[in-house]
């Protein structure tokens, strides 16, 4: 799993930071989501890795222009430009689809692949064989949500140093025994996947917060998340602003991430009163104020890449090869 960060700035966009886009792929699948789509994430994207045509579904935390301006820009282009036949799904708070409507009723537009809005309420959105997708009202001035993605438990970690004993040379036939697999060796001897498979790993998880105040509900969809990603709109030094707009400072983030017991925070939708690196607050102060609660904490940046990995050690299922990514 990587998260890309396609827009790291809050309210609008600057030379530093575009409005708010984070796109979460799967290695195994070459597949990517997208969570919310400000103005400019279509350009955001072409400077980027990532393939318009691999973009499977798109979550909307809430209505705010800085997170869905760009998203019938998108959608057209994929159709217009990029011809691509796959469907996509997006999931938002109750109005999105009316907005879709109206703006579709004086600007229409061809979408030529099968494109399904689903309005989402608190509880399990989404329940794939891999992982599901929750969403937990959050506090903000519009109703908003924020997602958590987690994996379902994956098959135990192959014992690397008992299969190289076994003289099993490493390569594709890791991945058949992780599976639980039969292999034949050249040397006709029978090894069962099985023998040399752990028990079942935890899987991954990641929460979204989109646009919120500190708050509880956050905290519990937090729990025990390998990333948090938090928006982190204000130094706390400008509380009464963040309160004011139904925001969070960078200490409060760091307060839900340590509360709700998060392995990693990300600080992201970050006011562009910090993109000055000589103005009297900055964002690299925004980030230290956040590590003095929660050590473990990063401040995204566009483009920026971060790999969510499994624990080390663990054989991953999607590295046909082996590794730990
Ligand atoms: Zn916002
Ligand atoms: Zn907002």
């Amino acid at each position: 799993m990587i998260l890309s960060f396609l827009g790291t700035g809050s309210g609008v966009p600057s030379t530093k930071r575009n409005v708010s886009a984070i796109a979460l792929s799967f290695r195994k699948t070459g597949k990517w989501w997208l969570f919310d789509c400000g103005e400019g994430t279509q350009h955001q994207l072409l400077k980027s890795p990532l393939k318009i045509s691999q973009l499977e579904k798109i979550f909307i935390t809430h209505l705010h222009g800085d997170h869905i301006f760009g998203l019938l820009g998108l959608l057209a282009s994929r159709s217009l430009s990029a011809r691509v036949e796959t469907r996509i799904d997006v999931y938002g708070p109750p109005g999105l689809f009316d907005y879709v409507q109206a703006v579709q009723a004086v600007s229409p537009m061809h979408i030529g692949y099968p494109l399904f809005f689903h309005t989402i309420e608190p509880g399990m959105i989404l329940d794939t064989d891999e992982v599901t997708v929750t969403c937990a009202p959050v506090q903000h001035r519009v109703p908003a949500f924020a997602y958590a993605i987690e994996e379902k438990p994956i098959s135990g970690a192959l014992q690397v140093e008992k299969a190289k004993e076994l003289g099993i040379p490493p390569g594709p036939l890791f991945g058949a025994l992780k599976r639980g697999e039969t292999v034949v060796l050249e040397d006709g001897r029978t090894i069962e996947g099985n023998t040399l498979v752990g028990p079942m790993q935890a899987g991954r998880k990641v929460v979204v917060s989109g646009d919120t105040m500190p708050c509880e509900a956050l905290q519990q969809l937090a729990h025990d998340a390998d990333v948090l990603i938090h928006e982190s709109t204000y130094a706390h030094v400008h509380l009464e602003l963040a309160v004011r707009s139904g925001h969070s400072t960078a200490r409060q983030a760091a307060e839900i991430a340590k509360a709700a017991k998060a392995k990693q925070l990300i600080l992201t939708h970050i006011s562009p009163r910090y993109d000055d690196p000589e103005g009297e607050w900055t964002a690299l102060q925004v980030l230290e104020e956040a590590r003095q609660t929660f050590p473990n904490t990063e401040l995204a940046h566009d483009f920026w890449q971060y790999e969510v990995k499994r624990p080390r050690g663990i054989l991953d299922r999607d590295d046909p090869n082996g590794g730990t990514a």
